[in-house]
């Protein structure tokens, strides 16, 4: 009997899980299409090649020689059309591909909002290899870019501004909000690491939006021009780091349901027979619970591609992801949130923050007025075990108990022995004082 072929187009986190998981079930033929890079590598620390902490080949999980001892084939080609009547791909290159089941776990690419000059030269975003490799060539050093200037506040656009102060290059970042990743983070921890990022000697300017980008007889960037002062600012590259959203426009000539992802349902499947979505190209029709309809992080993206592994494998399985949670660095500043912490409490809910006096520790809880219950919580500068939160949060405990058990989540116990009186004596002051 034929084997069924199995084909994912793409080879991140969300496609790699699959075919891993597909392979240890069963002898299906798998194929994995990117048109990146032929091997998998760990998106998530592609700063640490620019910052000289790793090589390119470190950010790769597995030799190269496993994708043959596990019958995996890779193929370096980009799908331009699905065509899913006939089932079969069609690349750039004109070469046709066929498929019996098809997997789009394509990931994301950075947004650019229609500003005059996001297409020059200079300007780039932080995605994916290409992007590292252009940044490399545009500012190796600040002979080469004197300043640089990025658009955009979040977790990447951190994450450029701290590679970019590793070479010396002076950084101006504008941020639209009132504080860092205000639309997120509540204003006191958003105001943590305003203080953090100037620290660090990036101009950091709030509540400032770029106007245009300004080039040169050459096309190549020279400076930019703010939306709120008209000021304009001279500089030798542009960082676009406003957010990503889903890598589909080779999608819009099929007949799969599109949004702003890949319209799928909790089977992970999209519109049409026999084609799945995962990762950040995938979004619920019906979000779960407070989740956002497509959630672009690490953990996710390998959640449903073990998920729908188990489904291809003939063991169907809905993607429960359990409770939210997440981390980041910023600059030195690790960051951790279980449950949810809103910017602004919930109606019905209120919350409690402690922060030390040095301004680079803080913790801050969410929860219930009236039964109590803990929601969530964000730490920045103290890290917190994960296993433990999962399962106050599964068992509904209230605030209280999480106050008074917060040594058992302790990571480093040597560490936070110190600040957890502390804590908790602010907690029964606030209490108090309510
Ligand atoms: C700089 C950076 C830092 C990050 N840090 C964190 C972090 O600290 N924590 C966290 O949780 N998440 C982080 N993320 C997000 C995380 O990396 C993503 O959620 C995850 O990599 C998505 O995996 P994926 O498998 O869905 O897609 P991807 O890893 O994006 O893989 C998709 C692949 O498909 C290829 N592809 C797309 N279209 C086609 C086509 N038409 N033909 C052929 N190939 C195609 C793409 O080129 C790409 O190689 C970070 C992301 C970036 C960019």
């Amino acid at each position: 009997m034929k084997q069924e072929h199995i084909v994912i187009i793409g080879n991140g986190i969300s496609g790699v899980t699959l075919a891993r998981h597909i392979r240890k079930l069963s002898d299906k033929r798998i194929t994995l299409i990117s048109s990146e890079s032929e091997h998998f590598f760990s998106r998530t620390a592609l700063m640490y090649v620019y910052m000289g902490h790793m090589k390119w080949n470190h950010l790769k999980p597995y030799e190269d020689k496993f994708w043959v001892k596990n019958r995996l084939e890779l193929k370096q080609a980009h799908v331009q059309h699905v065509d899913t009547q006939q089932k079969q791909l069609t690349f750039e290159s004109g070469e046709v591909f066929s498929y019996d089941k098809l997997v789009i776990a394509c990931g994301s690419k950075y947004n650019k909002f229609g500003w005059p000059g996001q297409d020059a030269k200079g300007v780039i975003g932080l995605v994916n290899k290409q992007d590292l490799e252009e940044l490399e060539e545009l500012a190796p050093n600040n002979k080469v870019c004197k300043r640089a200037v990025i658009v955009g506040g979040g977790l990447i656009g951190v994450e450029l501004a701290e590679m970019l102060s590793t070479r010396n290059i002076p950084v101006t970042f504008l941020v639209r909000e009132k504080h860092f990743w205000n639309n997120v983070l509540p204003a006191e921890e958003a105001q943590l690491i305003d203080r953090h990022i100037r620290e660090h000697h990036i101009d950091l300017r709030l509540e400032t939006n770029l106007e245009e980008i300004i080039t040169d007889e050459n096309g190549k960037v020279k400076s930019v021009k703010i939306k709120e002062t008209g000021e304009v600012l001279d500089c030798d590259l542009v960082g676009l780091t406003p957010g990503v959203s889903p890598n589909i426009s080779f999608l819009k000539s099929s007949t799969i349901d599109l949004n702003r992802g890949v319209l799928i349902n909790r089977s992970l499947e999209t519109s049409e027979t026999d084609v799945y979505a995962i990762g950040d190209c995938a979004e619920q029709r019906e979000p779960i619970g407070n989740r956002p309809p497509i959630e672009a992080v690490w953990y996710t993206g390998r959640m449903m591609g073990e998920t729908l592994a188990q489904t291809l494998c003939g063991n169907p399985m809905e993607y429960k992801p359990g409770h939210w949670f997440n981390s980041a660095k910023f600059f030195d500043i690790e960051y951790q949130t279980y449950g949810w912490v809103f910017p602004k409490p919930k109606e019905g809910q209120t919350d409690f923050y402690w922060e030390h006096e040095d301004g680079k520790k803080c913790i801050h809880i969410q929860y219930e007025k009236e039964s109590r219950i803990f929601k969530g919580i964000n730490t920045f500068g103290i890290r917190l075990r994960h296993e433990v939160f999962d399962r106050w949060l599964t068992e509904k405990v209230t605030v209280d108990e999480v106050i008074k058990n917060l040594k058992s989540a302790n990571f480093d116990p040597e560490f936070f022995k110190s600040y957890e009186k502390e804590i908790q004596n602010k907690f029964q002051y606030t209490l108090k004082t309510t």
